[in-house]
């Protein structure tokens, strides 16, 4: 056995989302998250991607544990799916875990998977690793860095976080560990990179509580605000806020009604008594009085926001009068959308206020003076940026070698599916696997196969050609001419003389079929469909999906 560790990333490098790194040592291999991503194919009937298992296979019987930083999706998402496939130990903590559960339950696995409960600073050995859990801040509670020993060295991995010295619940970050092993000596730094364009210092989530009194004591009429389900320090802000102004709080939205559950009943969110309403309780109060916390800030259009903003949700509609807080970051790719729905809710007579207008949101990610302050309490050999496109993993990069001095050396950029090898002196990528990776249909949590994903898109694009020939069981001969019905395709239809002529060339093509391929109408349907798509191209340059049928009668 040699004495290498791997770190081998299947996603979040180069991407946003997806985030799962694995660690391999000998027989022996470590999953740090498994996140889901949210891809471009979405237009396409595809809700989510998660990492490609299927690598894993040659691993079956090496991977030990998977290890989860913290709870968002892009850490968490792919959990039920990886665990369908490899059902090993899960290591989380107790918010993380709660999350889990209810997604492990939704996918019917719950009763089957080994879930254990960590806390920060507790030390747990798997087979060579040695892992201690240290107490980050994020937008999200309850999250980790882990400091990982291994046979080479140690690896620290931030998961994700920022600097947070005032988080509104729990603990500040655990400096003081991190500095500990970074006085024992560390190895590599695997560290987020998502705001690493960013100069300055993330503010706290505190931050945001003098914009959220200002906002409540100027509005005279009903308050929405929009927020991440997943954001519960912000949940808390609006939760004591609402208070603090008398007005009862109506939680509305799946997610968020899920997480408000989960957070409350884990002891993470401090709601006095009789400050949550249900949706009929509203009718007995007034306008102000009431805080309508939603899900919808990315503009979905099935979630809360989008549906009050259009016509009703539940019987709720946005109304003159009303304060609308978009308390959340724009995801990119979502701009378009949330312009278009910030125009429906101003058309409502509403008043809308956004992160360009007050500070209503804060990043839960570090900018680069908390990289500073992380990469010089852990002071590691190695640093490799992880979690972002390759835009920040790069400009990570350049901070770390023009403010704190790093060789260019000592820093690694790394891609999806680069095995990256260490032995404790040197660093380097040895080989590259090809990643792919999985399509899923979250009504069904089926995967989706990439052929049937790179089918709709070539009908998006492209259109489709039905193609229908009637065969005479007993003469073999067509028993009328072919019948071709094109939809969507760029050139080709009846008015142009195109569908006359490809009719003349399938009937053509009929007369010279060859027996093989008059006997067996598998045969027959390929090549015809081949020689009708080579006339289509030629003819029109448009390359539609091409469906064909054959009758016998
Ligand atoms: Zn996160």
């Amino acid at each position: 056995m040699s004495n290498v560790l791997e770190i081998i990333p299947l996603g979040g490098i180069g991407e946003f989302g997806m985030n799962c790194t694995l660690l391999r040592f000998g027989d022996e291999m470590l999953v740090i998250d498994a996140g889901m991503g949210f891809p471009e194919e979405s237009v396409y009937g595809v809700d989510v991607s998660i990492p490609d298992f299927d690598i894993l296979e040659e691993f079956r019987d090496h991977i030990t544990a998977i290890v989860l930083t913290h709870g968002h999706e892009d850490h968490l998402g792919a959990l039920p799916y990886i665990l369908k496939k490899f059902n090993v130990p899960v290591y989380a903590s107790r918010f993380t875990l709660g999350l889990a559960e209810y997604k492990l339950e939704e996918h019917g696995i719950l009763g089957d998977v080994l879930l254990h409960r960590v806390e920060p600073r507790d030390i747990v050995t798997i087979g060579v690793f040695t892992i201690e859990f240290i107490r980050a801040s994020h937008s999200l509670v309850d999250c980790f860095s882990l400091a990982i020993k291994t046979p080479v060295g140690t690896i620290v991995h931030t998961g994700d976080y920022k600097v947070d010295e005032t988080p509104v619940i729990g603990e500040p970050i655990d400096l003081r560990t991190l500095r500990r092993y970074g006085q024992e000596g560390v190895l590599a730094l695997l560290s987020d990179s998502t705001n690493a364009t960013v100069p300055g210092r993330t503010p706290s989530e505190r931050a945001v509580i003098p914009a959220f009194e200002e906002i409540f004591a100027e509005a005279r009429g009903r308050i929405i605000v929009a927020a991440f389900a997943s954001s519960i320090h912000r949940l808390q802000i609006v939760f004591d806020v609402a208070q603090q102004f008398d007005r009862k709080v109506c939680v509305l939205g799946r997610s968020m009604q899920k997480n408000v559950e989960i957070a409350d009943r884990l002891g993470y969110l401090d709601i006095h008594d009789g400050l949550l309403v249900g949706i009929k309780d509203l009718k007995n109060l007034s306008d102000e009085e009431v805080v309508l916390l939603v899900t919808g800030s990315q503009a979905e259009p099935r979630a809360a926001l989008y549906q009050m903003a259009t016509q009703t949700y539940r019987g709720l509609a946005i109304d003159e009068g009303d304060t609308v807080v978009l308390s959340a970051r724009i995801i990119p790719g979502n701009e378009r959308a949330i312009s278009k729905l910030i125009g429906f809710i101003y058309k409502r007579g509403a008043n809308i206020i956004e992160e360009k207008r007050r500070l209503v949101h804060v990043s839960g990610h570090a900018s680069q003076e908390d990289i500073r302050i992380m990469t010089e309490a852990v002071r590691p050999r190695f640093v490799i940026p992880i979690h972002g496109e390759y835009r920040m993993l790069f400009r990570h990069k350049e901070f770390i070698k023009n403010h704190l001095g790093y060789a260019e050396e000592n820093i690694i950029l790394i891609e999806n599916g680069d095995v990256l090898e260490l032995d404790g002196e040197r660093a380097a990528v040895v080989d590259r696997r090809e990643i792919k990776r999985t399509f899923i249909d979250e009504t069904g949590f089926e995967e989706i196969e990439f052929e049937t994903v790179r089918q709709r898109k070539q009908l998006a694009y492209e259109g489709i050609v039905t193609l229908v020939v009637t065969l005479n069981l007993l003469t073999r001969e067509l028993e009328a001419p072919p019948e071709i019905v094109a939809r969507g395709v760029r050139g080709f239809d009846e008015a142009n003389g195109f569908v006359k002529s490809a009719q003349v060339l399938v009937t053509e093509a009929f007369a010279s079929a060859s027996q093989a391929q008059l006997a067996d109408t598998t045969l027959l349907k390929e090549y015809l469909r081949l020689e009708l798509k080579r006339f289509i191209q030629q003819q029109t340059g448009s390359r539609p999906v091409i469906t064909p049928v054959v009758l016998q009668i």
